[in-house]
Order: structure tokens, then sequence, then C-alpha cells
């Protein structure tokens, strides 16, 4: 009963502290409370969620009683030992085993593991509640009312693009969505509204650099960019051409895309401590594994320790640009073989069907990601006979037709495939071969805390 009185008077204040006019007051405002205090509210949420999902979602209430846990007794994640919650379970059980209340919404996300989605479920409070808090970082970040937002997120089953139209709610700016379409038709189109703020994919958007080096640039205030990595050249380069800073989002759709987002120092993501719990799993020396995360306020689908499959560390230290929140590093990488790059989101399975029913010499095949200063550029090797214009032909073929999106993307040239046959027995010269290797450059750098920010902002 006084956890509940308690939780009630954090909660009041914090809707208080949301619905402060200027966002330096909500962020000083939720700032000021003391380490202790947040870790006290984070508890108490925390205990909050764990009943009420054991009481109401089925795949909680079997998992708690198949693993003997007595929720009366936890007080806090790490007390749960070796139990998460995987992506492998909401494809497994259903994303409707998670549910413990009246969704209004879901989405999937748009490339996984393997091919069935991962679905996510929420309600339009739960969107609401993201888009204030998205709109106090971005109002942070210089983004006011006078600005003119052009948006190029893909609108199909993906969070993102509702989530920023609830954010922009709360600035109150002028907005358009074209939607991914074609950059060169996009710069087109969207030129005589003279957009101030662009948001996009990071290779959707250095394309559309491309064709803005062309072109000409317009002044704007920022890009931002969410939905996967970006390697440190590539951002460089599109600031550089824009003459404006390139932010990014840390998100999932599981997360309802809120998880952590950068500030100018661009060192990392601030992290959203008030609606997650965050953990790192199998942490190495230097504090890297896998980001796990707790959700503390979601009453439609719930999730208990989350194994969100990036590899990064916590930042506890303070940030260089005076925003209190604590951060998340810069994703390193997956923990699975799946890679987010221009293609999409791919895996394995990805490869394994586009080359199904191609003559090969051996099951053998292996990708490997790289950038070349522009966009990412895939290579897949395979061992065959075939001459490279052939097999080239045929996987293009297949993609068209077996993965449409991907196919748009390779359209759009947000990324290059190439195809190199390999002799027989080349590949695997170990037990186990890697599937994926990721091998783009600054995808693990973290940008110095002290670099000295360039961009005047307009806060
Ligand atoms: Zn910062």
């Amino acid at each position: 009963m006084r956890a509940l009185s308690f939780l009630t008077i954090a909660d009041n204040l914090e809707a208080l502290a949301l619905r402060a006019a200027h966002p330096r007051l909500a962020v000083g405002a939720l700032s000021h409370l003391p380490p202790s205090l947040l870790g006290a509210i984070q508890r108490a949420r925390f205990r909050q969620t764990l009943r009420f999902v054991a009481e109401h979602s089925p795949f909680y209430r079997e998992q708690f009683s198949r693993h003997r846990i007595d929720i009366e007794r936890i007080e806090h994640p790490q007390q749960l030992g070796d139990f998460y919650t995987t992506g492998e379970d909401l494809r497994h059980y259903g994303a409707e085993a998670f549910l413990t209340g009246r969704p209004e919404t879901a989405f999937e996300t748009t490339g996984t593991t393997s091919a069935i989605p991962k679905r996510a479920f929420f309600s339009d409070e739960e969107m609401d509640r993201a888009g204030r808090l998205a709109a106090i970082c971005l109002r942070l970040l210089g983004l006011e009312r006078a600005d003119r937002v052009a948006s190029a997120f893909d609108c199909s089953f993906w969070v993102s693009p509702a989530i920023l139209r609830a954010t922009l709610k709360h600035i109150g700016c002028f907005h358009i969505e074209a939607g991914k379409i074609e950059p060169l038709e996009f710069y087109e189109r969207i030129r005589s509204y003279r957009p101030t703020v662009i948001f996009g994919e990071p290779s959707w958007l250095s394309r559309l650099t491309d064709v803005a080096e062309e072109r000409g640039t317009w002044p704007i205030k920022f890009l931002f960019a969410g939905g996967e990595n970006i390697v440190e050249s590539a951002r460089r380069r599109i600031e550089r051409v824009w003459r404006a800073p390139l932010y990014l989002n840390y998100g999932q759709t599981e997360a309802f895309g809120a998880l952590g987002i950068e500030c100018q120092a661009q060192a990392g993501y601030h992290r959203n401590d008030l609606d997650f719990f965050f953990e790192i799993a199998d942490a190495d020396a230097d504090g890297y594994g896998e980001l796990v995360y707790t959700t503390l306020t979601r009453r439609v689908m719930p999730l208990i320790r989350y194994r969100a499959g990036d590899i990064t560390r916590l930042i506890e230290e303070p940030c260089a640009c005076g925003w209190p929140t604590r951060r998340i590093a810069k994703i390193r990488a997956r923990s699975d073989e799946m890679v987010v790059c221009g293609m999409g989101n791919v895996g394995p399975w990805v490869f394994a069907e586009l080359l199904r029913d191609t003559p090969l010499a051996t099951a053998e095949w292996q990708a490997a990601v790289e950038h070349d200063g522009q966009c990412d550029v895939i290579e897949l090797r395979v061992e065959t006979e075939l001459a490279t214009p052939d097999l080239e032909r045929l996987i293009l073929a297949r993609l068209r037709e077996r993965f449409p999106d991907f196919w748009k993307n390779y359209e759009m040239r947000l990324y290059k495939l190439r195809v190199r046959p390999a002799a027989r027995g080349e590949l695997r010269r170990g037990r186990k071969l890697k599937l994926i290797l990721d091998r783009r450059p600054t995808v693990v750098g973290e940008r110095s805390t002290d670099q000295t920010l360039f961009y005047p902002m307009a806060i």
C-alpha cells in the first residue's frame, strides 16, 4: 500500500514535468530527481509491472510458474537470474500471449532473423506518452513550432512514423510525410516546402545527400535518423554536405521506438530511465554485452528483461552536453548474426532464401557487409562453378521476386550487392563458418565526449 501511494505521487510529479511548457523545464524537473529517488521509482514500477504481468499475461504466468519464480520476493530485475524474454518467445508464443490490456494499435519489425515478423501491441495513451518524451528531446535539439519537418520514414507496419506524428503534435510545427520514396523524387517534390528538419533512415539519407550534393542544398537545422546504425564517415559526409548535424535515435518496435536519443555531443544515446530498466547481459571486461530492458510503464504488452539483441554498454558518466540522463553507448554489433544495413534488417535466412534452388557446388556461403564511403556493400560469396555475371543475374532476379522490400532499397541504391563465386572448399576453414561478417569500421566507434561542437544550436 505504501509503495503504491509513493508511485502515485511519483506518477503525478512526472506527469506535471512532462507537461511543462519548456523542454528545459521538463528535463530540469525530471533530472533533479536524486539518483536514489529515480532508483526507488524504477524499483516500484518494476514490482508493479511484475505483478501486473503475472496476473494478466498468459506467457508470463506460465513462465514464472515453470521457472518457479515467486514474484513476491523479487525486488530487482537481476533477482530474476537467467530468466529473460527473447524475440524468439514473441514469435513462438505470439504477441497475444503477452497482452495484459486492450490494444489500440500494433506494429511489426520490418525484418528479423527469421521470416516470421515480431509483432508489438500498444494503446493510444502509450503512444501519447512516447510522443511527449520524444517532443522534449527534439525541442532540446532545437526543433520549434516555426520549423518545417519532412519525413521519409516508411509507413508500412513501422512504428517510427506513428511516433513522429505523436511527437510533432506536441510541438505544433508544419510537417509533411513523403514516405520512403526514391530520394530524387523526394528531393524534387519536397524542395518547394523548404523543410528545415528531415527525418529518414541513415542509408536513405545518404542517398538523398548524393542528390543534394549534385543539385544543391537549402538551409536546414538538422537531420534525424532512426531504424539503423550509421558509420561515422557516412555521417560526417551527410553533415558536411548539408552543413547541419545528423542525430540518431535508438529504438526497437518492441520498445515502442524510444530507448534513447542522441544529443548535440553525438556521444551515445541518452536513455529513457523513466520507462525502462536497462541491464547488460553477459558483459565483458569493458562492460559490453547484450542490452536487456524491462518496460516500466506499459500496460498493454509489458516486457520483462527483453533481450534487445544489440551489443553495447551503459555509460554512467555525465555527458558533455549537460543533459542529465545517463546513456547507452553506440551499438557495436548484433548478438545474433542479424545485420541492420542499407539492404534492411537481414539475417542468415535471407541469404539462404536467396540461394535456394541455385546451382551451387556446396551448401556453403558467407555474406560480408562493408561500407565504401557512400553506402553499404554486401558481398555474397558462394561455392559454385557458375560465372560471376550469370550468378549475379540469378541472385538479383531472386531478390526482386522473393524480397520486394530489399529490392526496393536496391533500386533506390541504398546498398550495393556483389556476388563472388568461390572454389569448392574455399569458405569453410574452421569448424564453424560465420555466415555474416559486419566489417563496417566505425559502427564500433564512440565519439569522444570532449569533442568541440561546431554547429550553432538554436535552443
Ligand atoms: Zn549528451
